[in-house]
């Protein structure tokens, strides 16, 4: 049984708490916490369970949250808000005795740049104060690194090539929408692409390379290289790796918005005056564009997101892909929100629910894969992300 703070009250925030609540036999308190307290107490309303408590917290401002933390003492704190708030969130937790688990990277706010070494820099701390904190714990990163974990464990001696492929192949029926916070959403697409191959990395022009993808259930997609930051951790995690790359569909109708919104400025970071008040021109986008948490009730089709993995077993060649496919009209049914936050939402509740259960609960500063994937991958199939496996296919890469 344990205590849990959820922190953040956007689309995963709201998909973590739904999953969360339907495990009373886990989780025995919830509370949410986030800048708008009045989208926690719009969460708990949407699920129903008034015993749920909410609170207003600034997770920028560490004496806020261990002000928080020292009142409310969870055994867990989620951090569903934004990436730039992993250090001060990780911050408070150590001040306060508290484990940690997050889906999504550290990066400043004035350079988008998202890597490990900030976050894994907490390592010693944490296994000094004897605490847990699980780094990406989403879909991808996340079930990406357990996928991984989990073919590594059971199907190859030797794991040679990597390739995530992300797909969503739904439609929103909007001109122009991101499925997580625009913000941070086009921070990441807009950068340059980079891949590991043979002991380096190897950078390319954003959306330089690209190709089609077969998706099961969806067909054909073209599908670009990024970054992705759960490359970094893997290659580390699975040393046999020779190549790891990632790849993510966009439609024509995305790329063309995206290139125009880069063209005139409104991708940028820095600051702009504007007839004497300071504004982020991207922040300023993210304010009018549609809210990925209202895009659920008329969004049609379904996400599908896998590893297509090659290596050796035996001393014989052997291909293998696992993925799910989430519908985002089934997400929106049973949580309100489409299926990226719900894909996101799921495994970071099982993510707390390993760690409170005991099973991923070791001091120091860990990615997913480096925890036992078998327990993880069993609950994915219960809650809501079942997945499936293709031995010996054609990987297309
Ligand atoms: P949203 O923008 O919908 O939600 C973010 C929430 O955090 C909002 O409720 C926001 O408050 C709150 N917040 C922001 N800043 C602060 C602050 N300083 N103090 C307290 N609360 C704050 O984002 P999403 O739900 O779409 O994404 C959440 C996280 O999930 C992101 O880090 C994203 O990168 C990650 N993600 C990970 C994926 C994966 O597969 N691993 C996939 C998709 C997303 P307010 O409502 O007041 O603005």
């Amino acid at each position: 049984m344990g205590k849990v703070l959820i922190i953040g009250a956007g689309g995963v925030a709201t998909v973590a708490a739904h999953k969360v609540a339907q495990h009373p036999e886990v989780f025995d308190e919830i509370m949410i916490a986030s800048r708008t307290k009045a989208k926690c107490d719009a969460i708990v309303k949407a699920i129903g369970n008034p015993s749920i408590q909410t609170a207003q917290v600034d997770a920028d401002n560490v004496e806020e949250l261990v002000e928080l933390l020292n009142g409310y003492k969870p055994d867990m704190v989620m951090n569903l808000a934004l990436p730039y708030q992993d250090l001060t969130i990780m911050e408070a937790c150590l001040q306060t005795g508290c484990n940690y688990l997050d889906t999504a990277n550290y990066e400043p706010k004035d350079v988008a740049h998202f890597e490990y070494s900030w976050q894994w820099a907490y390592k010693k701390r944490f296994e000094e104060a004897g605490l847990t904190a699980i780094l990406g714990c989403g879909f991808d990163p996340g079930v990406s690194g357990v996928y991984t974990a989990y073919a590594a464990k059971h199907y190859f001696d030797e794991i040679h090539y990597l390739d995530i492929v992300d797909c969503n192949a739904g439609n929103h029926h909007k001109a122009f929408a991101t499925n997580f916070n625009p913000e941070i959403n086009i921070r990441e697409i807009t950068q340059n692409g980079r891949y590991y191959e043979n002991g380096q990395w190897v950078e390319t022009k954003p959306m330089e390379i690209h190709k089609d993808l077969t998706y099961p259930n969806i067909g054909p997609r073209d599908s670009y290289l990024l970054f992705h930051e759960e490359l970094e951790s893997l290659v580390k995690n699975f040393p046999t790796i020779k190549r790891a790359r990632f790849w993510m569909t966009f439609g024509q109708e995305y790329l063309t918005h995206l290139r125009v919104i880069q063209n005139i400025g409104m991708a940028r970071i820095d600051e702009v005056d504007y007839n004497g008040v300071k504004i982020v021109p991207l922040q300023f986008l993210k304010a009018v564009l549609p809210n990925p948490q209202d895009l659920g009730e008329n969004y049609e089709g379904e996400t599908s997101i896998g590893c297509r993995i090659r290596g050796v077993k035996d001393g014989k060649e052997l291909t293998y892909y696992v993925y799910n496919n989430c519908s985002h009209h089934a997400a929106y049914l049973e949580t309100g929100m489409q299926g990226v936050s719900y894909t996101t939402g799921v495994p970071a509740m099982i993510g707390a629910m390993m760690f409170l259960k005991g099973i991923w609960k070791k001091p120091g500063v860990w990615n997913v894969e480096e925890f036992d994937p078998d327990p993880f991958m069993e609950e994915l199939n219960k809650d809501g992300l079942p997945w499936h496996e293709v031995f010996n296919g054609d990987l297309e890469l």
